[in-house]
C-alpha cells in the first residue's frame, strides 16, 4: 500500500511563520494566525495579492527553516514505515517563486527542511529521497499521484482532489486543522472527502482506532 502526502501546509506548517513575517514587515501589529485569515486580510488591501505572494515566497524559501512540522505528522509517517506502507510526498512546488528576487531554490529549501527534521535518517522517518516528488503544476501533481497508484492522498487544498486526473482509486483526505475550509460549489470531491483536523485523526481512519 502507498499513501501520498502533500508537503506545504500539510506536513510543513507555516501559520506561525506567516504571522511573524507579516509583523516583521510592519503589515500588522498583531497578524491574524492561520494562513487563510492572514491571506484574506491582506487581499482586502490595495496590492494585497502581491503582498501575500511575496510573503509566501519568503516563507517557502529563505525562511523555510522556521516552518514547523505539523503536530502528529512525524508519528503518522513513522507508523506507516512500521506497517510496511510506503509514503510518497507529492508537492506542487516550482523551483523558484515568481515574486521573489532572492533566487532561493524552493525545492532545495524544502529538502533541507526535511533533512533537518530527520525525514531521511535511519533513526528518523526513514524516507528515501526517491519518495519525494516536486511537480511544476497541479495537473502534473495529480498525474504523479495516479502514476504512483496512491491508495490515499492527504492534502490541505480541496482543489487538488477536484483537479481533472485525480485518480478515482485514491481516497481523498482533507487536512483541515482550522476546520474552516469551504467547499466550493461544484467541487467534485465532495461526498467522498474525509475531513480531518489533526494527524492523529487521519491515523485513526487509516490504521484503525487506538493505533
Ligand atoms: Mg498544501
Amino acid at each position: 500500500m502507498r499513501i501520498g502526502i502533500d508537503f506545504d501546509n500539510t506536513i510543513a506548517g507555516y501559520d506561525g511563520l506567516f504571522a511573524t513575517l507579516a509583523e516583521e514587515r510592519g503589515l500588522f501589529q498583531q497578524a491574524p494566525v492561520g494562513k487563510r485569515d492572514l491571506r484574506d486580510a491582506l487581499r482586502r488591501r490595495p496590492e494585497g495579492e502581491l503582498t501575500w505572494r511575496r510573503l509566501q515566497a519568503t516563507a517557502y524559501g529563505a525562511r523555510m527553516g522556521d516552518a514547523e512540522l505539523q503536530d502528529g505528522a512525524a508519528r503518522f509517517i513513522r507508523i506507516c514505515g512500521q506497517s510496511g506502507i510506503t509514503v510518497s510526498i507529492v508537492s506542487h512546488k516550482t523551483r523558484h517563486a515568481n515574486f521573489a528576487s532572492d533566487g532561493t531554490d524552493l525545492r532545495r529549501a524544502a529538502t533541507m527542511w526535511m533533512e533537518a527534521h530527520g525525514f531521511f535518517d535511519a533513526m528518523g522517518l526513514k524516507l528515501s529521497r526517491d519518495d519525494i516528488h516536486f511537480e511544476d503544476t497541479r495537473a502534473a501533481k495529480v498525474a504523479k499521484i495516479a502514476e504512483l497508484n496512491c491508495q490515499w492522498f492527504i492534502d490541505d487544498l480541496e482543489e487538488v482532489f477536484a483537479e481533472p486526473g485525480f485518480p478515482g482509486s485514491a481516497r481523498a483526505v482533507l487536512f483541515d486543522p482550522h476546520g474552516a475550509a469551504v467547499t466550493a460549489a461544484g467541487v467534485a470531491a465532495g461526498a467522498d472527502l474525509l475531513r480531518c483536523r489533526h494527524w492523529d485523526e487521519i491515523g485513526g481512519h487509516i490504521f484503525g482506532a487506538g493505533h
